[in-house]
């Protein structure tokens, strides 16, 4: 059977980035850049100041020694937003607001707090003299131009996240539009004769569709757009009417849950080979063992098992990867830690993901299990806040053993 990672290798070579397109910066958030972002000009773009304050020649605060102190005279107001025409000579200051162009002659700015001259209130004009008592540096609470980025530098790569700090960044460097990836669409299915739509009342043999709620939930945390398909009936119509719609709207990927295990109704393999191809449709991982990936209609085809636990991992563990490299994301975007086990804890020697809870001891994250692993106790995975990776061909893990885990 397909090892974990073999599995994701060959259902990751089938893909690529979805091709570029050009939006505004208002809807760029969680998109990836599809070229490199270069500054187009310093940031800052000026010289300013970091406080409300006096600026000042720093070497005339040398002749403030013991106790003495040294009283200027204020020859210009400069307030942010504003072209100082002013140059501060010697024995002279200009007053000056937090972000406001430093005037030339000044190198340093003294905050308003430790001079003699208190801004009681906004609008207050500046006053004729003010008094410092102390030694200023050189450059002192001045944010010098190109301090943090020079005109022509590499701000962000292609592949970069565009979180909400980037926008911020890219919105100071003057970028209001920016070429992104376009978001992958991603047909979404349940199948079963079983399932209920959310709102129909619980009769009999029936269950509620949760996992067109979760997997829905996690193809957008993914970046992704849904392009939802409702329910599957276990019959080979049912199940062909909607792959078919999925194949018609030219999604990105069509994913489905459940129906391609070997039960006398799992239809949804059969439909894939009588309509595309079925590349294979077993992992030895636990939960998810049953996990297809082929084509229909030469459409990618990703078919998760059925109970909710193994659906979920089964979606973290390929289709969260295949998600982020259609997007042109280069990083992953789910955290792996490691921890320690609370517990001693055993395996079947597939790689496993174990829900666990996770609390510190001493700064060192520990891991206990959340009740019995079935994978259709959704309630555990609720209680979790990680899954615990148990590699392929570990039997037990012993307690104070380090594993690898996925923060959720
Ligand atoms: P199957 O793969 O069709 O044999 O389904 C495996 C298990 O998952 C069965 O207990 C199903 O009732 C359950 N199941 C399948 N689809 C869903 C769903 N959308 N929501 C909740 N449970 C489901
Ligand atoms: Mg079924």
């Amino acid at each position: 059977m397909l090892s974990v990672t073999e599995a994701r290798e060959r259902i990751l070579s089938r893909f690529q980035p979805t091709a570029p397109e050009t939006i505004r910066l208002t809807e760029c958030a969680n998109r990836m850049l599809a070229v490199d972002i270069f500054a187009a000009h310093d940031l800052p773009p000026f010289d300013n100041s970091s406080m409300d304050g006096f600026a000042i020649r720093s070497a005339d605060s040398a002749a403030v020694t013991g106790g003495s102190s040294l009283t200027l005279s204020v020859v210009a107001d400069i307030a942010a937003g504003s072209a100082p025409t002013a140059t501060v000579g010697a024995g002279q200051a200009a007053r000056i607001m937090t972000g406001a162009p430093m005037p030339a002659g000044a190198d340093a700015v003294i905050p308003v707090e430790e001079t003699d001259f208190n801004n009681r209130a906004a609008g207050q004009s500046a006053p004729q003299q003010v008094t410092i008592n102390r030694v200023v540096r050189v450059g002192e609470n001045v944010r010098p131009r190109g301090m943090d980025l020079h005109v022509g530098d590499v701000v962000l790569k292609k592949g970069h996240n565009l979180r909400p700090q980037e926008l911020g960044l890219l919105a100071m460097l003057g970028i209001g539009q920016v070429q992104v990836h376009k978001k992958p669409r991603i047909a979404l299915l349940s199948t079963g004769d079983e399932l209920l739509e959310v709102d129909e009342p619980l009769t009999t043999g029936k269950i509620h569709d949760a996992n067109s709620y979760a997997l829905g939930a996690l193809i957008q945390s993914a970046g992704a757009e849904v392009f939802p398909l409702g329910i599957a009936r276990d019959t080979r119509k049912s199940v062909e009417d909607l792959l078919q719609q999925a194949a018609d709207a030219q999604v990105d990927l069509i994913l489905s849950s459940a129906g391609v295990s070997v039960g006398a109704f799992d239809f949804v393999k059969e439909v894939i080979e009588l309509n595309g191809q079925l590349n294979f449709w077993k992992v030895n991982m636990r939960p998810g063992k049953p996990l297809a990936f082929g084509e229909y209609q030469s459409r990618p085809f990703i078919g998760l098992p059925g109970n909710p636990v193994s659906a979920f991992v089964g979606f973290e563990v390929f289709v969260r990867p295949v998600l982020e490299k259609l997007s042109g994301r280069l990083s992953g975007s789910r955290l792996t830690v490691k921890v320690r086990c609370g517990e001693e804890i055993e395996s079947d020697g597939r790689e496993s993901y174990l829900r666990a809870t996770l609390h510190s001891e001493d700064g060192v994250p520990i891991a206990k299990l959340t009740g019995h692993q079935g994978s259709g106790n959704l309630l555990s995975l609720v209680q979790a806040d990680a899954l615990l990776i148990i590699p392929a061909g570990v039997k037990c893990v012993p307690v104070s053993q380090e594993v690898e885990a996925i923060l959720l």
